[in-house]
């Protein structure tokens, strides 16, 4: 199947001249930024341990993170400040007291406007954040410090030794870095257009690169297994950083390797304020290169999962001349499901956005991690018999029956079909996997030649998505009521 979910792009040249050659870009975003870091102090303690205060002019969000201790690198704490500006420029403040070797800051990315802090530490002692979010100045505890006020309900901690599942284990060393035929090459921007970033991901093989996004805390991931990171990660956490994002809703995009059963596989992380739509799909231009993009605008709230069943590797159920793909079909009714959900003020989060291979389990499960409030897989039926026909909706846990029967009443009949009901089904992975109101719609018999060539119609591929915009949407309304 061609690929309906990416728009042409050109690369916002300007932007990225202004960051090559040192400049601070001055986008629209900049002139909204009021807020500066001034001044980043250090109060060693008595009794051990420090203050670090991070000064701004208004309070500021922020994150923190901890990386351990790799070979001469101490272990560190990485404060990166949101929407800021750096003042002083670059910060390389040595301490050697309370626990602190010493203190560097400088603006990790002006696009957006990123000020990241690292604090190189003596050992892997504890760390709190002392002020919650947003906070003008970030006062930091380095060590056992309980002064300043700090109650135990206000703090934040940053415990050592549980790493964020999603941030990279230590890279190997050079010596163990195993050999591999497959690579990322480069991670490029290709900047704002049609409402949307993107970046292009270019390798010099061929890949099965695998997504999903997080609501808590928000993000997009795209891992590329088996293809090492060839661009430069020489950043002393060993992570790259891409800049030339003109986004507002994007906060920044990283790149790190991660090690897997002995090989090294790329992941790119996208820190955004909300979940937004996003489409994969490969890069017509290029042998081995894929396009990432994120829908910023319009703003969207409400987060649905669709699922359109199979892809890649797995062409789902055959007509009876073996020509058509189940596979083929659901995908553009899916896209327009899409349009029309994000027309009424939805967000939807596709499972696969081009024919592309995703793994079964997979799916709810990232339906699971942007926590949906609904997960709908859009399929077709095959029996082998060629005269079987019409619409079936099943699901597995009660509390998705209300969103069958609403999905199966708007479908079943909108092209004229036999409405074969909903049916429960225990064992089918996607529903029962699933934590919210889930079901899976079989739309209509791919191996039925009548029923098939409605679908060949794209008006009446614009009639299903409309049914199951509608019933989404109701659904929706029907979750706000209960
Ligand atoms: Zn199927």
């Amino acid at each position: 199947m061609a690929a309906p979910g990416v728009l042409p792009m050109r690369p916002l040249v300007l932007a990225l001249t202004l960051v090559a050659a040192g400049m601070a870009p001055v986008p629209a975003l900049a002139q909204e930024l009021p807020t500066a870091v001034t001044e980043i102090t250090v109060d060693p303690q008595e009794a051990g341990g420090a203050i670090v205060v991070i000064h701004a002019d208004n309070p500021v969000r922020y994150d923190t993170f901890r990386l351990s201790a790799e070979g001469p690198v101490p272990p560190r704490l990485v404060v990166d400040i949101e929407g800021a500006s750096f003042v002083p420029g670059v910060l390389d403040l040595p301490v050697g007291d309370g626990g602190v070797i010493g203190i560097r800051a400088s603006q990790f990315s002006s696009v957006p406007p990123v000020v990241r802090v690292v604090i190189d530490l003596d050992s892997a002692r504890p760390v709190r954040v002392l002020d919650e979010v947003p906070a003008a100045p970030i006062r930091i505890a380095i060590g056992d410090v309980d002064e300043l006020g700090a109650t135990p309900g206000e703090t934040t901690e940053v415990t050592p030794g549980v790493p964020d599942p999603i941030d990279p284990p230590r890279p190997p060393t050079e010596e163990v870095r195993p050999e591999q035929a497959l690579h990322v090459l480069s991670v490029d921007p290709m900047g704002f257009e049609e409402g949307r970033v993107s970046f292009r991901v270019t390798l010099d093989g061929p890949a099965e690169p695998v997504y999903f996004a997080q609501a808590t805390p928000c993000r997009f991931v795209l891992d590329i297994p088996g293809a090492a990171p060839e661009m430069t990660l020489g950043r002393p956490d060993g992570w790259a950083s891409v800049e030339g994002w003109i986004a507002p809703g994007i906060k920044s995009v990283r790149v790190f390797e991660i090690p897997e059963a002995g090989k090294l596989s790329t992941r790119i992380v996208i820190d955004a304020e909300r979940l937004m739509p996003y489409d994969l799909d490969r890069d017509p231009t290029g042998p081995h290169a894929w396009i990432f993009s994120v829908m910023v605008d319009p703003a969207l709230n409400r987060v649905v999962v669709i699922d359109p069943g199979h892809g890649g590797k797995d062409c789902g159920a055959l007509d009876d001349s073996e020509t058509f793909e189940e596979a083929d079909f659901v995908l553009p009714i899916a896209l327009r499901l899409r349009a029309k959900l994000i027309e009424r003020g939805i967000c939807p989060i596709l499972t696969r956005t081009a024919d592309t291979t995703v793994d079964l389990f997979h799916r709810p499960y990232i339906a699971n991690q942007v926590d949906a409030e609904l997960f709908l897989s859009i399929h077709l039926n095959a029996l082998d018999v060629g005269s079987a026909g019409g619409t079936l909706t099943l699901y597995t846990h009660p509390s998705s029956a209300a969103f069958a029967e609403a999905i199966q009443a708007e479908v079943a009949g909108v092209l004229g079909l036999t409405d074969r009901g909903t049916v429960p089904m225990r064992d089918l992975v996607v529903t029962r996997v699933a934590e919210m109101p889930a079901v899976l719609c079989e739309l209509l018999f791919i191996d039925n030649p009548g029923e098939l060539a409605l679908l060949h119609n794209p008006q009446n591929q614009e009639k299903v998505a409309q049914a199951l915009a509608d019933a989404i949407e109701a659904s929706l309304e029907s979750a706000d009521e209960g």
